[in-house]
């Protein structure tokens, strides 16, 4: 199959989302990460940080690139010819959002699909917000994000420390 769309927040990305997306790669021949860059929700990096890090966590794979995306994705979706969303399912929780945005998303295009798949058993407890609060009390982080997710973690961390004067 061909091309499939992965969208997301990935503030920062972890490794359930690079779970998800390996799993997605056996069954298509390319999957594009597409950054909301959404001015209403406060983020910890920019859509530009976002998007360096999915860029530099998957430098090893030539199947994957990604975007960053102010618009609607249905529309990106009509203009590069995907017809296929990619989403996660943690739990029972992420489930009504999902079917909503699912079934919005046929209504303003009906030739879409989301193709759900279940978090992998070692990552169901692994969210970008947790990871940001616990890499913000001096928790351990190092095996729930890619090396370059957790660099950039410590890195805006030691930077906030310092514009609040905290050591
Ligand atoms: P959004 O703000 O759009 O939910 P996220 O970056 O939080 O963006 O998540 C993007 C997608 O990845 C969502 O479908 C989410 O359910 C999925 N996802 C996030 N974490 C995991 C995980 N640990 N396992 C499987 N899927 C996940």
């Amino acid at each position: 199959m061909g091309l499939i769309l992965y969208p997301g927040s990935f503030d920062p990305l972890t490794n359930g989302h690079i779970d998800i997306m390996r799993r997605a790669l056996e069954r298509f021949d390319e999957l594009r990460v597409v950054v909301a860059n959404n001015s209403r929700k406060q983020t910890l990096f920019s859509a530009e940080e976002r998007v360096a890090l999915v860029r530099e966590s998957l430098a090893n794979e030539p199947r994957v690139s990604v975007v960053a995306l102010d618009g609607l994705l249905v529309d990106y979706a009509r203009e590069v010819g995907a017809k296929t969303l990619l989403r996660g399912l943690r739990q029972v929780a992420d489930f009504e959002f999902e079917f909503n945005m699912a079934a919005m998303n046929r209504h303003l295009y009906p030739e879409i699909d989301t193709l759900f798949m279940m978090t992998g058993a070692d990552n169901f407890y692994v969210s970008s917000s947790l990871v940001r609060s616990v890499a913000a009390l001096g928790g351990d982080i190092d095996r729930l994000v890619p090396a370059p997710v957790a660099a950039a973690l410590r890195d805006r961390l030691i930077t906030s420390m310092r514009d609040t004067g905290t050591e």
